[in-house]
């Protein structure tokens, strides 16, 4: 009787963690996604359930939330420094940056469970795994059945794309103007993950792909690196899906006409079939996958195809991920090996300051389709279903950049003391420290061979984007002999972060500092801009 009791009490606690581990999208049928407080009763319940589970906050978001932070690992890991010493590639996987694209935010609390107490857990023997399932978690409670309204479910609506300030999540990894992108970022200094695979959905052409993804794109990136995402990692994980669960994955691509690349399109144009190519989106560090490239770190972004219905979406993405994973794991030697190689490598070649689309060496199949219209049950807009039919057409496939102008990597750059001691570069010094640069002082007044930057013209865009006006330099180096004084602040480029920097700090990049006004003074024409490029650090001294 006793024992029966017992037994009795024992299943309905199970039944319980059970249901309490299921995400709003499951318990409702797909019909709704999960609420912040769903995803903190699950990640609550995910710790309860687990001894391999450690739960902690990457931030607050501008409107007070905290960011919630899933660490999986056996054995248990609760710091980096545990997580570093079980040697094993550190996995992030981040959902939600845009919160419209809810997929990731269910599919990454799904697998968390598959993972502590389901068919995965043997994997987290193999990889520390890091979950962020709502990064942007204010904009998730905007829901409305306004957003997205060609996105064909989940029906009782999603969140916002931007944050509760307006902003793009996903523009502002450079700038950092959100407390949520700060956030991330104080994330990828503490931990550090050799991965970061971030969750999206897409609404764009009409093509036959259950989800789409890519690798860095940016070509400052470590070509080595790039490489192994393109070589050993996605094309396992697609042909895995593709295999094991029927789903079709490629490239993250639109239609667009070879003759007009500007110029994005639904449909393949039937009048000319031939013009059409398949092309990717942007090579910019605003961007997190290009971001992360500039980290040293592999990054693989994952859109969900947005008129495949909200449960396809959910399982394409979970599968996707898991796929990835087990690539992951299968080169867990070779990535950490890279990653710190990288990290410790002295010498870099040239940086890119200008780049362009360039298509892969052959023309591929794309797999092309169509949608049909299906009314909103409750907004009565028209959503956008995903035909069953198909068809491969040739084309080719503009999925990669390259630079078209590249400047040499200096040792460092050195910003001098009357500009520290002003102020007036103080929020760019703020985001090199934000994104976790090394910065060093010049110890004693000495004599450094620079470059310095003359400014022909400063052309900013008239339009606001994301809050600012963007900027671009143009101007001429030149050799020069600068006095650097006791105070003045120096970069090197001999750190794990030189590309980063590189990218944020070189007067003609195009999506550092500049670009986002975050330095303004003194860039009139025939101004000397104010960061050198040190060619040489034999007569500096520096103190850390
Ligand atoms: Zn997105």
């Amino acid at each position: 009787m006793l024992l029966a009791a017992f037994l009795i009490l024992g299943a309905a606690l199970d039944a319980r963690q059970t249901s309490d581990l299921r995400t709003r999208a499951e318990t409702s049928d797909y019909v709704e996604t999960s609420t912040y407080d769903d995803v903190m009763r699950v990640a609550k319940a995910l710790v309860a359930s687990s001894p391999l589970v450690h739960f902690e906050s990457f931030g607050t978001t501008e409107e007070g939330r905290a960011l919630p932070l899933l660490v999986l690992a056996d054995p248990l890991v609760s710091t980096p420094e545990a997580a570093r010493n079980l040697g094993r590639p550190i996995v992030f996987i981040q959902a939600n940056i845009h919160a419209g694209e809810v997929e990731g935010k269910e599919a990454s609390l799904i697998l968390a469970r598959r993972l502590t107490s389901g068919d995965l857990r043997p994997m987290l023997r193999q990889l520390t795994i890091l979950i962020a399932p709502i990064y942007n978690a204010d904009g998730n409670e905007k829901v409305s059945v306004q957003n997205r309204t060609q996105q064909y479910g989940p029906i009782a609506g999603v969140g916002t794309r931007e944050n509760s300030k307006g902003l793009d999540l996903n523009r502002d990894y450079m700038k950092l103007d959100s407390a949520e992108a700060r956030a991330l970022v104080g994330l990828m200094n503490k931990w550090d993950p050799h991965v970061a695979i971030d969750l999206h959905t897409t609404n764009g052409s009409y093509h036959g792909y259950h989800l789409t993804y890519a690798p860095t794109l940016n070509p400052n990136a470590d070509a080595r690196l790039i490489a192994l995402a393109r070589e050993r990692i996605l094309p396992v994980a697609q042909r895995a899906v593709l295999e094991k669960h029927r789903l079709r994955t490629y490239y993250y691509g639109n239609f667009a006409s070879e003759s007009g690349m500007a110029r994005e399109s639904s449909r393949v144009d039937p009048g000319k079939p031939g013009d059409t190519v398949w092309r990717t989106f942007d090579h910019r560090p605003r961007f997190g996958n290009n971001y992360v490239g500039l980290r040293n770190r592999l990054a693989i972004l994952s859109e969900a195809y947005s008129y495949l219905d909200f449960r396809g979406r959910v399982r394409v993405t979970e599968v996707f991920v898991e796929e990835s994973l087990r690539a992951i794991a299968a080169n867990a030697a070779r990535l950490t090996a890279l990653t710190s190689l990288l990290d410790q490598e002295a010498k870099l070649p040239p940086g890119g300051v200008e780049f362009k689309l360039t298509p892969l060496p052959a023309a591929v199949e794309i797999l092309v389709s169509d949608v049909e219209k299906e009314p909103h049950p409750r907004s009565g807009k028209e959503m956008l279903v995903m035909s069953q039919t198909v068809t491969p057409v040739r084309m080719k496939d503009y999925g990669l950049f390259a630079a078209t102008r590249t400047v040499p990597m200096p040792a460092g750059w050195l910003i001098p003391r009357p500009h520290v001691e002003a102020g007036r570069y103080a929020a760019a010094i703020d985001r090199l420290r934000w994104h976790g640069l090394q910065i060093q002082t010049v110890a004693a007044e000495a004599e450094v061979d620079v470059e310095r930057f003359t400014v022909t013209a400063l052309t900013k865009a008239e339009r606001l984007f994301q809050g600012r006006h963007e900027a671009r330099l143009t101007g001429k180096y030149e050799p020069a002999k600068l006095s650097a004084q006791q105070g003045a602040l120096f970069i090197p480029a001999s750190q794990p972060l030189a590309r980063l920097a590189f990218y944020l700090l070189e007067a003609e990049s195009d999506d550092g500092l500049v670009t986002w006004n975050l330095i303004e003074e003194g860039l009139t024409a025939g101004e000397t801009y104010p960061i050198y490029r040190v060619m040489n650090v034999g007569g500096l001294k520096l103190t850390p």
